[in-house]
C-alpha cells in the first residue's frame, strides 16, 4: 500500500511550505499551545495573525477548499489536506476562513445569507462566535431554554449562553433558541445569526457578556446574557424549529479535526529538547526509558495520521463515512488527553510546573501549559469524547443499544 500522495499535492506542499516559511513570524507569541493557542486572548497576537491570513488572501490559499460558486476554487481533498497540515506543522494561525458556521451557511443559508456573509468571510471580515452551550445543556445540548419569540419580522430572544470562546471579540453570534416549547426537544430550536456589535465596536441593544477565564487567568470564554434581544427572521439559517439539522453540519465540521500534523512538530522539538536537557551528566535522551515513551508517542501520531488519511479517503470516493469519522475524533481525543501531553509532561518531571516566562522552563514552559490545557480535550466541540464509544459500537459495529 502506498501512503504517500501523488505528485501534485507534493509539489503544492512545497509551495505552501516556502509561502509559510516566508511570512509566518511567531515573533515571541506562544503559538504551539493547544486550544486556539496560549496567546488567543493576546489582542497583539491577534493582530499578528490576522496580518498573516491577510497574505493566505491575496495568495488565493484562504478560500481554496470552497466550492466555485461561492469564490473558491474546489480545491481537491488532498490539497486541501497537505495545506492544513503544513500550518499546523509550523504552529502557523488558522487557514480557512472562521467560526465553524460555514458549512451551515452554504448548505442550509438562503441567497441573501451566502452572498452577505460568504463575501464579508472571504474576506476575514466577520469575527464569530458561537453560542450553543447553555449552563444545563452541553452534553445534552437539545435540553437548551434560550427562547426564541416570534413578534413581526421578528423573533426576541430572552436566556443564557455559556462557555462562547472568543465572544467578546465576536461582531456575530450564531446561536441556537428554541421556538417551540411544545415540539419535542430537538424539533423545537430554530438556529439564527445575532449581531453581537454594531460597526462602532459597540454591543447591541440587549446582550451582556461577563466573562470567563482560564486557569491561567486569560479570558477565554464569556456568559452571554440575551434580553429582549431582536434578531430579524432573515437571519434564520435554515428553517424556522428546524435548527438542530442545521445545527449539526456546524458540529460536524467542529469536530473534523487535523491529521495531528502539529504533534509531529511538538514531538520533534521535544526530542531535540531532550538532547540537551541533562539528568546526571547524561542528555536524558539517553535514558532508554525515555525513548521509548517517545517512540510509542511517535507510533500514536502516525496512527492517528492514518485513521484521518482514511477518513479524507473515504470522503474524496464521495462517501459519508460517519463512523470513520467518530473513530478518527475519538482516537486523536483520547491520545492528545490521555498519551501525548502526559507523556511529555511526566518525562520532564517537577519542571513540568515552571510555565511561561520562568526561569528554567522547559521550552518556555509550553508542556506543562499543554498538559493542564489538555484536560478541556473532549469537552469543546460539543462533548462526547466518553459517548463516542457507544455510538461507534452502535453505528459502526451493528451492537444493540
Ligand atoms: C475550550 C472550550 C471551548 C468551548 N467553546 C464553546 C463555544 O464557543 N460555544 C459553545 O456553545 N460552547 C463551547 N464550549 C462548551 C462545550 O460545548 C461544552 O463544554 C460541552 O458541550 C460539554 O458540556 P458541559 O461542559 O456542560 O459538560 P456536561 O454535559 O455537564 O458533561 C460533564 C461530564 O459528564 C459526561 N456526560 C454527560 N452526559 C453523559 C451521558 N449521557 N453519559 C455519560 N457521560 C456523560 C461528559 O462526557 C463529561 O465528562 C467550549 C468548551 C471548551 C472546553
Amino acid at each position: 500500500m502506498d501512503f504517500t500522495f501523488d505528485a501534485e499535492a507534493e509539489k503544492f506542499r512545497a509551495e505552501v511550505r516556502a509561502f509559510i516559511q516566508k511570512n509566518w513570524d511567531p515573533k515571541d507569541f506562544n503559538t504551539d499551545l493547544n486550544v486556539f493557542g496560549y496567546d488567543f486572548d493576546n489582542p497583539e497576537y491577534r493582530d499578528h495573525a490576522h496580518k498573516f491570513q491577510e497574505k493566505l488572501i491575496d495568495q488565493g490559499y484562504w478560500t481554496m477548499s470552497w466550492p466555485e460558486e461561492y469564490g473558491g476554487q474546489a480545491a481537491p481533498l488532498t490539497k486541501q489536506v497537505v495545506y492544513s497540515e503544513e500550518l499546523a506543522y509550523a504552529g502557523a494561525p488558522q487557514g480557512t476562513p472562521g467560526g465553524n458556521i460555514t458549512g451551515a451557511i452554504m448548505f442550509h443559508g438562503n441567497d441573501d445569507i451566502k452572498s452577505e456573509f460568504l463575501g464579508k468571510m472571504a474576506k476575514n471580515e466577520i469575527n464569530w462566535a458561537q453560542g450553543f452551550s447553555e449552563p444545563n445543556a452541553g452534553t445534552d445540548l437539545a435540553s437548551l431554554t434560550t427562547r426564541g419569540v416570534e413578534d413581526g419580522d421578528d423573533y426576541v430572544v430572552n436566556g443564557q449562553k455559556i462557555w462562547s470562546s472568543g465572544s467578546h471579540y465576536a461582531d456575530w453570534y450564531h446561536v441556537l433558541v428554541r421556538t417551540d416549547p411544545e415540539a419535542p426537544k430537538h424539533r423545537g430550536i430554530t438556529y439564527l445569526m445575532m449581531q453581537l456589535k454594531d460597526q462602532d465596536g459597540t454591543q447591541m441593544p440587549g446582550i451582556t457578556l461577563r466573562p470567563l477565564y482560564d486557569m491561567f487567568g486569560r479570558r477565554r470564554w464569556n456568559e452571554v446574557f440575551m434580553d429582549d434581544v431582536r434578531v430579524p427572521k432573515r437571519q434564520i439559517i435554515g428553517e424556522v424549529n428546524r435548527g438542530w439539522y442545521a445545527a449539526m453540519t456546524t458540529l460536524n465540521f467542529e469536530r473534523a479535526g487535523g491529521t495531528g500534523a502539529r504533534n509531529v512538530a511538538v514531538l520533534e522539538n521535544f526530542v531535540s529538547l531532550a538532547k540537551r536537557l541533562k539528568f546526571n551528566g547524561e542528555p536524558i535522551l539517553n535514558d532508554p526509558l525515555v525513548r521509548h515513551k517517545l517512540a510509542d508517542l511517535r507510533i500514536r501520531v502516525e496512527t492517528g495520521r492514518m485513521l484521518s488519511l482514511r477518513l479524507i479517503w473515504l470522503q474524496s470516493k464521495g462517501e459519508v463515512p460517519q463512523t470513520e469519522s467518530l473513530i478518527a475524533n475519538f482516537y486523536g481525543s483520547t491520545m492528545n488527553k490521555f498519551h501525548f501531553w502526559p507523556t511529555l509532561a511526566h518525562i520532564l518531571g517537577p519542571y513540568r510546573a515552571l510555565l511561561q516566562g520562568e526561569k528554567r522552563s522547559p521550552d518556555n514552559g509550553m508542556y506543562g501549559t499543554n498538559y493542564a490545557l489538555s484536560m478541556v480535550t473532549g469537552y469543546a466541540g460539543g462533548g462526547g469524547i466518553l459517548l463516542s464509544p457507544n455510538l461507534i459500537a452502535q453505528r459502526g459495529l451493528g451492537l444493540p443499544r
